[in-house]
């Protein structure tokens, strides 16, 4: 298995990669939670994330969702320090598969990480449509009145963000947030500039069309 482990704390994520290495898994490693997702959403092809809830930038919780967020349905096996129920809950809705409180046996993390390259994904990607707009998560195609049309990942992520709340006014700092996941520091312009590119690629057809609400942001308007 390929695993990339998020773990701030450097003995043990160098432990974890030892003993999954000589396990026979591939091991990434990475310290905080940006060069987590930097690794995660790279391309690179992961069967599972071993994931601390602790990290130093931003929670493990945080990484989880944001993954989810982008489509990604890698395992993910969540570290916590506490037994607590809420922490428990927190991780499992952010999107985490199983989880592990520390300290524990290696051997036990061996095991869950055998189970969840067993189980079947369970978050089903969803085709998203309204009008002749057609959004396919799992393969990332989209299509306009059945016609393929080749959007960057920040346009698909945008279109994305509109399609899941047709009808509703969502604000440019709403979209960056969804569209950019790092808090890569982008001015609201970036967002104009971006819509502008999708409607010329995406067509503004009479039936659904991405309005500009001024001054609050933009919305999918159907008629
Ligand atoms: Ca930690």
């Amino acid at each position: 298995m390929h695993v990339l482990v998020v773990e701030d704390d450097a003995r043990l994520s160098r432990l974890l990669k030892r003993l999954l290495t000589q396990d026979r898994h591939v091991v990434e490693t990475a310290l905080t939670a940006e060069d987590g997702l930097e690794i995660a959403t790279s391309g690179t092809e992961l069967d599972a994330v071993i994931l601390d809830v602790g990290l130093p930038d931003r929670s493990g919780f945080d990484v989880a969702r944001l993954l989810r967020r982008n489509g990604s349905q890698v395992p993910i096996l969540m570290l916590t320090a506490r037994d607590a129920v809420s922490d428990r809950v927190e991780g499992l809705d952010a999107g985490a598969d199983d989880y592990l409180v520390k300290p524990f046996a290696y051997e036990e993390l061996l095991a869950r990480l055998r189970a969840l390259a067993r189980r079947p994904p369970t978050r089903k990607a969803v085709a998203l449509r309204s009008g002749p707009f057609e959004l396919d998560e799992a393969t990332r195609r989209v299509t306009v009145g059945g016609k393929p049309v080749d959007l960057s990942q920040r346009e698909f992520s945008i279109l994305e963000c509109l399609l899941r709340r047709p009808g509703q006014v969502l604000s440019r700092d709403q979209l960056l947030d969804y569209a950019w996941p790092y808090g890569v520091a982008l001015t609201p312009n970036t967002v104009e500039a971006y819509i502008h590119l999708l409607r010329e690629k995406v067509g503004n057809s009479a039936a659904v069309h991405i309005e500009t609400v001024r001054g609050v942001g933009y919305r999918l308007r159907e008629g």
